[in-house]
């Protein structure tokens, strides 16, 4: 069994782990370099991702981690997962872009202070990401008034068999545009957003816009098992 982790600095780590063990692999909080480094696969959950990277950043995860990713460590990224994998990101009501790599942009916008406590605090005004996938992601795509809705996917690219996948979007992003090496998995079938990309991957980065984590469905997270093999 493959030991794969869970970032879990925030969001919703138990449901990507119990999903990962009936899955098949077994399942394991991440929280340090230590724990960082002894995992054949990593999940990028849900939650917020301007708090993540900031977190991220905060445990002296990040560049660690993507050190790992370039050196080919499997990740799946879902929704705010997606978008720190992300080598762009759009906000919903904003067309600046951050690059990932910019590193002038980050000492530019990235204050390190120390409270009265020296309690080491973060007033990032930018949002980075950890990158490897080449493409820009738009954050709350889905627009303010549509928080969250759901559909069934055709996505046979994603998950294995004929049955629908049960997608859930919760204040998700869309990827705007993907990289010639980046192959799209699924695109939202029905409204407004219909057509847009929701699920991609490019070598062993996997990420999907929605959260299959929830619902009971784990052919996704076998999916991503089978990457971490080397099976797929
Ligand atoms: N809207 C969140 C963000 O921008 C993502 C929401 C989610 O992960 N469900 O980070």
């Amino acid at each position: 069994r493959p030991t794969i982790g869970v970032l879990a600095l925030q969001g919703d780590v138990g449901e990507h782990l119990a999903a990962l063990e009936a899955g098949g692999a077994r399942g394991v909080t991440v929280r340090r370099r230590s724990e960082l480094g002894a995992v054949d696969g990593l999940v990028l959950p849900g939650g917020e991702s301007t708090t993540m990277d900031k977190l991220l950043r905060a445990f002296d995860l990040a560049a660690p981690l993507r050190a790992l990713i370039r050196q080919g460590l499997p990740v799946y990224g879902s929704c705010a997962g997606m978008i720190l994998l992300a080598d762009r990101v759009l906000d919903a009501t904003d067309e600046r872009t951050v690059d990932a790599t910019d590193e002038r942009t980050v000492d530019a916008t990235d204050q390190r202070t120390l409270d009265a406590t020296g309690q080491r605090t973060l007033e990032a005004t930018d949002q980075r990401t950890v990158g490897g996938i080449d493409m820009t992601v738009r954050r709350n795509a889905f627009g303010r008034q549509v928080d969250s809705f759901e559909e069934d996917l055709a996505a046979p690219g994603l998950a294995a068999g004929d049955a629908p996948l049960r997608a859930v979007y919760i204040r998700a992003p869309w990827v705007e545009e993907a990289g010639p090496d980046v192959a799209v998995l699924a695109r939202v079938g029905s409204g407004p957003a219909a057509g847009r990309i929701v699920a991609v991957r490019q070598d062993v980065l996997l990420a999907t816009a929605f959260h299959p984590e929830i619902g009971g469905d784990v052919r996704v997270h076998a999916h991503f098992i089978d990457i971490v093999r080397g099976a797929a």
